[in-house]
């Protein structure tokens, strides 16, 4: 089934055809009826479905519909919201809704004039939403319709409170589409509090693309991850890898490396300025980059077509992180790959007595040692949590069980495990 049978709009359908959506996706399918018939829906499905469009043609027409309504969209990382934004204002282009997206980290001043020119789609991270209504420059009470997207990492990064504070002040009547790459005990148990009424709950996708994707864990010590990641990236003619690292540190020492020795890398973490993610995310897109090292938090709700490579440098601290990394590659029906480093204390002992042999005498100066130091004085925070600048306030965190815990089922969700 086209677009043309959902009973869309003609302004909808000429920004569809102008964008070159010609099919919809499977979400796209199933929740815009859904939505137009002013349902709660509750929709398992991953980024690069299609879901934003999903969510967005189906608000759009919502707000042709009936002038008075307005729409909030929460989204857990600036990068999201940015990227709904633009995907929103392309969708409503023949419209003329106003879109207007808010985020930590971005001059609140800007951000209060856009609001002063009125607002029918607000766009916002959990955190500056909060900011914006405790100085009343955003009334929440107008905004009939929420979307609460990538839902399960909202609740992740700890914005329980915001996301209770922000449901507390919308309309009592309100529509909910809530939208998580997993649907566990806790975002059902959320949906629940938020939704009144009923909901329809879908389960979508995950199939579908999980069986494209290969991956492999790799044992290895903490020093020998260099090594193997040389080894690994000179398998294939790969040209958009993705590594994960836990710490900010870990993403500015990486990618130097790889540039050292002939790669064309770039890092991205919590830390840089918008203006220069934005750029390295463009040259990544464009294929200009390579290589992309990143920390979760910046890399959370990327959409970059056709990486080939997902690397786990680090390992991810929860099951769901890292089904979220792994799901970035094999979208859309392509074929990817996914490699994941354990950090093997069976490995580390092997290579201490093989760093006494003579032959590995090098290995205890010149450039091996200062990768040791380095990661060394990443060892204790490890598994510290980046924060974006609007998590830093909020602390409750309801802390999921971590990969490593887990570890009895390493072939859960999407992967393919490879002996
Ligand atoms: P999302 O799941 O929202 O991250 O979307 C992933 C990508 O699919 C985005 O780059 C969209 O521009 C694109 N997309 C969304 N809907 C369609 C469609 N019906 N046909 C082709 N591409 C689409």
């Amino acid at each position: 089934m086209g677009f043309r049978k959902m009973a869309l709009s003609e302004k909808t359908l000429a920004a569809l055809d102008g964008l070159g959506y010609h099919q919809p996706t499977e979400v796209q399918l199933k929740t815009i009826p859904l939505i137009l018939q002013g349902e709660n829906i509750i929709v398992r499905s991953q980024t690069g479905t299609g879901k934003t469009a999903a969510f967005g043609i189906g608000l759009i027409e919502l707000l042709d519909a009936d002038q008075n309504k307005k729409a909030l969209v929460i989204a857990p990382t600036r990068e999201l919201a940015v990227q709904i934004g633009e995907e929103l204002k392309g969708l409503a282009r023949e419209h003329h809704h106003k879109i207007a997206v808010v985020y930590g980290g971005q001059k609140i001043d800007v951000q209060i004039r856009q609001m002063e020119r009125g607002v029918d789609i607000l766009i916002a991270t959990p955190g500056r939403l909060i900011d914006h209504a405790e100085r009343r420059t955003v009334d929440l009470s107008a905004y009939s319709i929420v979307v609460l997207d990538e839902a399960d990492e909202m609740l992740d990064m700890g914005f329980k409170d915001e996301m209770d504070r922000i449901m507390g002040a919308v309309p009592k009547e309100r529509t909910v589409l809530l939208f998580s790459a997993t649907l566990d005990e806790l975002i059902l148990e959320l949906a629940s509090t938020y939704m009144s009424g009923t909901a329809e709950t879908l389960e979508l996708g995950e199939k579908e693309s999980a069986e494209q994707i290969t991956e492999d864990f790799v044992q290895v010590s903490r020093r020998k991850k260099f090594a193997n990641l040389k080894r690994i990236l000179g398998q294939g003619e790969y040209r958009k890898v993705l590594i994960f690292m836990s710490t900010k540190r870990g993403v500015d020492y990486l990618y130097e490396r790889l540039r050292e020795i002939g790669y064309k890398a770039d890092g991205l973490h919590g830390d840089m300025s918008q203006a220069r993610r934005e750029r390295v995310m463009e040259s990544f897109k464009k294929g200009k980059t390579h290589i992309l090292v990143a920390s979760d938090v910046a890399a959370r709700g990327i959409h970059v077509e056709d990486i080939e490579l997902i690397v786990n440098y680090d390992e991810a601290q929860d099951a769901d992180t890292h089904i979220h990394r792994v799901g970035r590659t094999g979208r859309m029906g392509k074929e990817g790959r996914a490699v994941t480093f354990i950090e093997s204390r069976e490995e580390e002992e092997k290579d201490r007595s093989r760093a006494d042999h003579p032959d590995f005498a090098w290995m205890k100066n010149g450039g091996r040692g200062s990768e040791r130091r380095s990661f060394e004085g990443r060892r204790s925070n490890r598994r510290q949590r980046e924060q974006s600048p609007e998590l830093k306030s909020g602390q409750d965190r309801r802390r999921r069980p971590r990969a490593h815990e887990k570890r009895g089922r390493r072939n859960y969700g999407p992967a393919k495990k490879r002996k």
